[in-house]
């Protein structure tokens, strides 16, 4: 069999536990029989981030805006716990905070939805894809442990010596303090990411904060949102037939449980990683959860929601048997490719990506599933299958296909 060429290469960040696990068995089965697989790799492992400094992780950031598209395998956010774990040097930032901060990118995250895997809010006919704005807020913050009595104040002092400068607290006692910021030219790029998927999607687009509480930070948001709307995006949207609808945050959480689906839900930064957390596990299984990047100038990078399943892969390490589930690592993959394609014009490559995905559904649609599948789907006489086996069954319904 003659083996799809690629033209330019992915750049393939390599990640830990037992996520790293998935992603070897992964290309040996499902990418390299099939194709020419060209990558520039990098180690986001966490040994490696440790060894490099964490210089591994900006190089493969910038890779990404050199070559375009990115696939990520999930990465350890150092803690505590880690420090020791690893002997680390220094408590190394989330990988994905810093590639997020390199792209100054919108995160795209859908459910992927397959028969027998229903979603437990029964209204929620279609996915709901939540746009996630990735810079800033309280992942960029400055905190203090205030000690004791005292005043804290907010001071801005611009470069021609002029200030700002206001009380936050005159406190009485022990406290805590946080300084937050985002920039315009971000908020910017957020809102115009969304109103472009929007469009190439054919979605309704929400927005939402708190602007009635935060009058000048979360409105500058809505603010921002309605201008480049009006000026830029309201004509598209009516040839679309697609809306642009605003409201309170609080407002958009109640009526989202009582929606159909079928649109994108854009969200400050922290919103974003709560809410889509609440819709992928109603979804079914945080293992179902799509997530791309995508920068204002157009570069993309893959990977799935969920995190290095740690738990997985203390068993793993035992010499237990694991039944994690792939789904969303394998379409980080078919994602990448398939944009790969799209760029390069390899129709051969859109198609294996297509129907990389489909083998994958099937799969599942035939019985054959991880274990937080076979809990929740509503499919009888359903067959479990450990992590390594579910990919293989989905390589034999691939040659299949
Ligand atoms: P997690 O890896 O998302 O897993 C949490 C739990 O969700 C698992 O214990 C498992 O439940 C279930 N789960 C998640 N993915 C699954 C899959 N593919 N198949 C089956 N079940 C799955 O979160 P975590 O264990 O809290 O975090 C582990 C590490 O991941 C942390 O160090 C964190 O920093 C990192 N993380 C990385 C990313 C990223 O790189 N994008 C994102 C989030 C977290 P059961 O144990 O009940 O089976
Ligand atoms: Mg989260």
């Amino acid at each position: 069999m003659t083996k799809i060429q690629m033209k330019t290469p992915l750049v393939e960040m390599d990640g830990d536990e037992m996520t790293r696990v998935l992603w070897r068995i992964i290309k040996d089965e499902l990418l390299i029989p099939f194709i020419d697989l060209k990558t520039e790799y990098y180690d986001l492992g966490l040994e490696y981030r440790n060894e490099t400094d964490d210089q591994v992780t900006i190089d493969s950031a910038e890779a990404t805006k050199k070559y375009g598209v990115a696939v990520k395998c999930a990465t350890i956010t150092p803690n505590a716990a880690r420090m020791t774990e690893y002997d680390l040097k220094e408590m190394w930032k989330s990988p994905n905070g810093t590639i997020r901060a390199a792209l100054d990118g919108t995160v795209f995250r859908a459910p992927i939805q397959v028969k027998g895997i229903e979603p437990c809010v029964k209204n929620w006919e279609k996915p709901i894809t939540l746009a996630r704005h990735a810079y800033g807020d309280v992942y960029k913050n400055t905190e203090i442990k205030v000690p004791g009595a005292g005043k804290a104040e907010l001071v801005f002092t611009a470069e021609d010596g002029t200030e700002i400068r206001k009380t936050i607290m005159d406190f009485d006692g022990p406290g805590i303090i946080q300084g937050i910021h985002n920039k315009d030219k971000s908020i910017e790029s957020f809102a115009r990411s969304c109103f472009n998927y929007a469009l190439d999607t054919k979605q309704d687009l929400w927005f939402a904060t708190k602007d009635t509480i935060s009058k000048v930070y979360d409105h500058t948001f809505k603010d921002i949102f309605a201008d480049i709307f009006e000026s830029e995006y309201k004509g598209k949207f009516e040839s679309a037939g697609i809306e642009y609808f605003y409201t309170l945050i609080d407002d958009a959480v109640a009526r989202v449980m009582k929606a159909k689906g079928g649109f994108i839900w854009a969200c400050k930064n922290y919103d974003g990683d709560v809410m889509s957390d609440m819709v992928s596990s109603a979804c079914g299984s945080l293992a179902m959860m799509t997530s791309v990047l995508v920068s204002p100038s157009g570069v993309y990078e893959y990977e799935a929601a969920h995190g290095t399943v740690q738990r997985h892969y203390y068993k793993h390490l035992k010499g237990e048997e694991t039944s994690t589930n792939s789904v969303a690592t394998i379409f980080a993959w078919s994602g990448a490719l398939r944009k790969r394609g799209e760029l390069d014009e390899i129709p051969e490559l859109i198609e294996f990506a297509d129907k990389l995905e489909k083998a994958t559904l099937s799969t599942i649609e035939s019985g054959k599933m991880t274990k937080d599948l076979a809990l929740i789907t509503s499919l009888e006489d359903v067959i479990v299958l450990n992590s390594e086996n579910f990919i293989k069954a989905i390589r034999e319904t691939l040659e299949s296909l």
